[in-house]
């Protein structure tokens, strides 16, 4: 069975593809012909990647699955969310990011925080979702250099690492995003079996 992954990178297809069954042939958004910088308009992570895992199926008549991911913090009542990637403004400044999230928490005591992954699958007619979460707080400062995004400032509950402190390998074990793909590959792996 082919399924697209909605994702423009070769890395993260290749990642999910070591993890499922070899009847299962992961193909990403270049494969297709689809060039299209997928417009996230939802106010949702569901939303989004809803969105985007519809314009394949929509567009192109493919089986799709899509992810999208926020960090949410509760005394800022659950901001940056589904803005994470532009919170500051430009997408993807990291840095700029991390800087506003610090500065809007400075006042705050509560410093608790989850990361979030939503995947939405279409197969068969029918949307499946599964979800990822971990929670932690958010650092004073940034520590560490490892990972991406909001890493150096997110400490996991159970760790005295932020993410970005941590090993990549055990990130990728205990993180929101390996929890909701782990749910997904169990899924498509179980699908499999039964027929
Ligand atoms: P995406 O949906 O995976 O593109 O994630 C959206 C944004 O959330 C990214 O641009 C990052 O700012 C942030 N983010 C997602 N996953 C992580 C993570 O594992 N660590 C730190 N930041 C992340």
């Amino acid at each position: 069975m082919k399924l697209v992954f909605a994702t423009h990178n070769p890395n993260k297809l290749k990642e999910v593809q070591q993890m499922v069954t070899d009847q299962i042939e992961l193909i990403n958004l270049n494969t297709i012909g689809c060039t299209t910088d997928i417009p996230e308009t939802a106010n949702t992570l569901e939303g989004n990647a809803k969105i985007k895992a519809d314009f394949v199926t929509d567009q192109f008549q493919l089986s799709c699955f899509a992810d999208d991911t926020g960090l949410l913090v509760d005394a800022l009542n659950g901001e940056p969310g589904v803005y994470s990637a532009r919170y500051a403004g430009l997408k993807n400044d990291s840095n700029a990011n991390m800087d506003k999230l610090l500065d809007n928490l400075k006042e705050k005591q509560n410093r608790s925080a989850h990361f979030k992954t939503v995947i939405a699958l279409n197969l068969n007619g029918k949307t499946h979702i599964f979800e990822g979460k971990i929670e932690g707080v958010i650092t004073e400062n940034k520590r560490g250099e490892n990972g991406f995004g909001y890493d150096p400032i997110f400490k996991p509950n159970g760790y005295e690492e932020t993410f970005a402190e941590l090993p990549l390998s055990i990130k990728n074990e205990i993180s929101h995003r390996a929890i909701a793909f782990k749910k997904l590959i169990a899924f498509l792996n179980s699908i499999h079996v039964t027929g």
